[in-house]
């Protein structure tokens, strides 16, 4: 399917491994030149080699922390303008309600709810002007069924969706649509992670701790980078025109629910 963005410009957030990368290669795939970011140097620009050799587009890698007003600055340099943006950034992590601070909860709302916010804010009116844009939030699935040992996740992720419902309709008028994608469990380092601590807590090992996760997925599998890659750039595509302000669960139907 020909998704009619072929030459267009993105901006894939935290995107040198695990769901940004897989939504830079859809792209790619799909003939958008990149900028990429993550902050560890050596791994972004092995990717961005990788994505350019094997897609043939132009890809930037930008060292840097997104969630930082420094690091967006140095990406948004590199960037200029956009005609997609795909924020992300890496999860905050695992905890008890009764533990958490003041301090934790701004960083996580800064990591996972402002800087998708501030990224936004620089090249969304660009793409308005240019009468064109496609935005897509990676959230989580937490933001539709909260996972109670990722309260700070469920608690950044719902501000950001609370943002992305209003903002979303006052853009489309534009030709911008903006949407979330939400990913229930996959395959990828933040799972390994997560799987890692289910295993200590439970005396168990991260094997079993992933059978056990798995056995909870109608699918009975982990999520795929690469497919969650390519509903992102559905999202991003001619096509995707109509669809404005929603929230995309793939989750293999882990969620129990009728809507
Ligand atoms: P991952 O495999 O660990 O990859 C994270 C990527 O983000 C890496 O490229 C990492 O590179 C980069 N990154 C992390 N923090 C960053 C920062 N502050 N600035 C720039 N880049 C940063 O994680 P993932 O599974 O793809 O998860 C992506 C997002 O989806 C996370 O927010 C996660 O919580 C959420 N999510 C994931 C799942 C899942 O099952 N995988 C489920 C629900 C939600 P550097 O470390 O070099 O910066």
């Amino acid at each position: 399917m020909d998704l009619g963005i072929k030459g267009k410009r993105a901006l894939v957030c935290a995107a040198s491994k695990g769901l940004g990368r897989g939504c830079a290669e859809a792209l790619a795939a799909a003939g958008v030149d990149l900028v990429i970011n993550s902050r560890t140097e050596a791994e972004i620009t092995q990717t961005a080699h990788e994505i350019a050799e094997t897609y043939g587009v132009s890809v930037t890698p930008v060292a840097a922390d997104i969630t930082t007003a420094e690091g967006r600055a140095k990406v948004l340099d590199a960037v200029q303008q956009a005609d997609i943006l795909v924020t992300n950034a890496g999860g905050p992590p695992p905890g008890d309600w009764q533990d958490w601070s003041r301090d934790d909860f701004i960083k996580a709302i800064d990591a996972n709810m402002l800087s998708a916010v501030a990224l936004m804010q620089a090249l969304v009116p660009g793409m308005m002007d240019r009468g064109w844009g496609r935005v897509v939030n990676i959230t989580s699935q937490s933001v539709k069924s909260p996972i109670a040992v990722l309260g700070l996740s469920n608690t950044a992720r719902a501000g950001l969706t609370g943002f992305v419902a209003g903002m979303s309709r006052q853009v489309a008028g534009k030709g911008v649509c903006v949407n979330n994608l939400l990913p229930g469990i996959h395959d990828t380092d933040r799972a390994t992670g997560l799987d890692a601590g289910v295993a200590k807590s439970k005396g168990i090992t991260p094997s079993e701790a992933r059978m056990q996760r798995e056995a909870t997925i109608p699918t009975g599998t982990y999520g795929r980078a690469d497919d969650f890659g390519a509903t992102c750039a559905f999202l991003c595509s001619q096509q995707a025109r109509f669809i404005v302000g929603q929230n995309i669960l793939l989750d293999g139907g882990a969620l129990n629910a009728t809507l």
